[in-house]
């Protein structure tokens, strides 16, 4: 049988103070309310309370996976090389890849996802179309050297995910096994609590075609996405693209050369380009008192250069460089020079790194830059995706303006089909005794970015605030005074879990009942059940975390509230 969870036992400390470099509310609480401690940057333990919270969810993934037939299975994160350079990822995933050689000096990998091993797998153990469908899932560390780690669990260099793979003989059957997974996700995301929307998302390093992800709105999301609200379209921005021309390297510079001084005020750079300063100009590019204040883009946004100059007069407008824009990929937009979607050529071109102000263009005729126009002023390499979605642009169905907002990446589910099966020639025996070649699907879910997705959600300015299923307990006993509330208090925690329900008690000696109430609102569990004033005559009060609503309750009545 489970045991009560004494707060006098267990391994919990409490902080008030954030931590110094947490940025993310559910970073600050995870630490604060003792459910996590920090290693190493992306790297995390699990603390007693927050291990119950990391089961819950695995628990809750691994019913539904189960329930749609997939089987649990457990592959080793530690990789042989071969299989990830036979599919091409063992170059494609760059830094993001953790790598390490064995005593011997062969190269291995800590793996970052499994499709790989996976089809190894069903390669070996699986011969005839009759062995198949087949859904196998694990839940299992990851690892990924991110480069920017921050945000708590939200983004480990090692991490939990629960990834399942599906293995079919048609098309049909993987639409099928797809559409299995994402009714499984729909349950298990409306079980955790989580608030979520399905989007359409680029494939990225897994390759394939269809895919979706599972994103949960939250301040904190290192994702955009663009919603309509009167159809169902949605997308991750990431998947909202156009095709941006990709200049030779010896294409002439997409810039004008600006005859004026180093630093040119708005009054220069309006007469240069021959508009007056109240102008309103597309296609600009300029850097304010540190700050770029606008940004060149085709056609699609205007600026208005007499504001400009109105709200910085007299402001000094600055030089320019590829640096400025690293790590600002949203203001990476236009078209792209010969190194691709970080180097906007108009900003890698040399002149600029040099130290020369630039600006691009106006939307009059005969003041347009030159060497703008891709086909007309220099020949086109490549053409590769930008995105450039903003708020309010029309829904590609409805025509309705988009609303866009920041989101927390939960899960994805991807159709893969045959890349993997391809380069293991996964193939079974067919019907008619030929090999038929297997089409797959992955799909995956951050289960521990899941608990501090739902902290987000959740968590309100006293701290976590769990859903019942998820909490580490169903109430939170709090004895508040001496001997005779602890009594009370161990007495009815016993009593309420003998009957199943889960039970946490601060029976801490000589700790305030303010401090216990404080720390009891910031671990969050849905009830709080409080031995206090009353206890002599057996009666405790019941409030509830989210609400904050109270009433006064026998032991009875509170083991029949709370069963
Ligand atoms: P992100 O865009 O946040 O980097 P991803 O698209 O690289 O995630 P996938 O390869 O789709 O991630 O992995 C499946 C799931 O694993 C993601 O939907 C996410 O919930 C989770 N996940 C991915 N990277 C991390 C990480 N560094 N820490 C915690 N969870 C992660
Ligand atoms: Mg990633
Ligand atoms: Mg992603
Ligand atoms: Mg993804």
């Amino acid at each position: 049988m489970a045991q009560v969870q004494r707060m006098s036992k267990l391994m919990v400390k409490t902080l008030r103070d954030d931590p110094a470099d947490a940025e993310t509310l559910s970073h600050k609480l995870l630490v604060r309310a003792g459910y996590v401690r920090r290693n190493a940057a992306g790297i995390w333990s699990w603390l007693p309370l927050g291990k119950k919270v990391l089961d819950n969810i695995s628990r809750v993934v691994r019913e539904e996976m189960d329930a749609i037939g997939a089987q649990e299975v457990l592959l080793p994160a530690l990789l042989p090389k071969e299989a990830y350079e036979a599919s091409g990822r063992w170059a494609e995933y760059g830094d993001l890849l953790f790598r390490l050689k064995d005593r011997k000096g062969a190269d291995y990998l800590l793996g970052p996802t499994h499709e790989e091993i996976f089809t190894q797998t069903v390669k070996d153990q699986c011969s005839s179309y009759k062995d198949l469908p087949v859904m196998l899932y694990q839940i299992q560390t990851k690892y990924r050297d991110e480069a920017r780690p921050r945000s708590g669990v939200l983004r480990g260099r090692e991490f939990q995910m629960k990834d399942s793979y599906s293995f079919d003989t048609t098309d049909e059957g993987l639409a099928e096994s797809y559409a299995l997974h994402r009714a499984a996700y729909i349950k298990i995301f409306n079980r955790l609590g989580l608030d979520h929307r399905i989007v359409s998302a680029v494939s990225g390093a897994m390759g394939g075609s269809a895919s979706e992800e599972f994103l949960a709105p939250a301040a904190a999301g290192e994702d955009t996405f663009v919603d309509c609200p009167n159809c169902d379209y949605a997308a991750n921005t990431e998947a909202v693209t156009f095709k941006a021309a990709v200049a030779p390297a010896d294409a002439p510079g997409a810039v004008e050369e600006l005859d004026t001084p180093d630093t040119p005020t708005i009054e220069t750079l309006a007469a240069h380009l021959g508009v007056p300063a109240s102008a309103t100009l597309k296609n600009l590019l300029v850097k304010i008192d540190g700050e770029i204040v606008a940004v060149g883009v085709p056609g699609d946004r205007e600026v208005d250069l007499g504001k400009l100059g109105e709200q910085l007069a007299p402001a000094v407008v600055e030089l320019v460089t590829a640096e400025d824009f690293e790590g600002r990929p949203d203001l990476v937009r236009g078209y792209v020079g010969p190194q691709g979607l970080d180097k906007v050529r108009y900003i890698a071109d040399p002149r600029i790194a040099a130290g020369t102000a630039w600006i691009t263009g106006a939307n009059k005729p005969d003041t347009h830059a030159k060497n703008v126009v891709a086909g007309r002023d220099f020949e086109v390499d490549d053409y590769i995706d930008v995105v450039v979605v903003e708020e309010g642009d029309p829904c590609p169905n409805c025509g309705t303006g988009l609303k866009m907002d920041r989101a927390i990446e939960i899960g994805h589910i991807f159709q893969l089909g045959r890349k993997y099966a391809d380069t293991f020639q996964l193939d079974v025996l067919g019907q008619q005794g030929k090999p038929v070649r297997v089409t797959m699907g992955s799909y995956g879910i951050g289960v521990s970015r899941a608990v501090a997705a739902l902290a987000e959600q959740t968590a309100d300015d006293k701290g976590l605030s769990w859903p019942k299923e998820i909490a580490p307990a169903d109430v939170h006993v709090v004895a508040a005074g001496k001997a005779l509330q602890t009594e009370l208090a161990l007495s009815v925690s016993e009593q309420l879990n003998a009957v199943g329900v889960r039970v946490l008690v601060d029976d801490r000696p000589g700790v305030s009942p303010g401090v216990k109430f404080t720390d009891a609102e910031l671990i969050g569990v849905p009830q709080i059940l409080v031995a206090g004033r009353r206890s002599a005559e057996g009666v405790l009060e019941l409030k509830d975390r989210r609400t904050g609503e109270r009433e006064e309750l026998t032991v009875e009545e509170a083991i029949a509230r709370l069963t």
